[in-house]
């Protein structure tokens, strides 16, 4: 652990993206929604087809964090909608890190200090 228990993760950004394939679903190209932490960002008036959602939330918290650039988490990026169907895919695109501390964001009692979240205003 970091002397002052600092650890940074990647904003995400999750865009549907069709390349000229055929959506089932409700996709719609270039929309999108941004990974801050444990939060989902959405602008007002994005949507997201909830079994698209389901298919790519697995993989967000692998996606956050500094992996081996041979390791496949780190080069692919597009998810596929799960209906065998659809076209829709999501591209998940690493943005800038964000600094945490291990003592605002953990669970354990002993460890625990102010939430991240009521030390800072929250980003827009
Ligand atoms: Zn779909």
């Amino acid at each position: 652990m970091a002397e002052n228990g600092a650890f940074w993760l990647y904003d995400l950004k999750v865009e549907t993206v069709l390349d000229g394939r055929t959506p089932v679903c409700r996709h719609v190209e270039g929309e999108s929604f941004r990974v801050e932490g444990e939060n989902l960002v959405f602008e007002v008036g994005t949507r997201i087809s909830m079994y698209a959602l389901a298919a790519v939330l697995p993989l967000l918290p692998a996606k956050q964090r500094d992996t081996s650039p041979h390791d496949w988490m780190s080069t692919d990026a597009e998810v596929a909608c799960p209906d065998p169907h659809c076209g829709g895919r999501l591209r998940i695109t690493r943005l800038e890190k964000r600094h945490f501390t291990h003592a605002e964001t953990t669970g354990l009692p002993e460890a625990r200090d102010t939430p991240y979240w009521q030390k800072q205003e929250p980003s827009t």
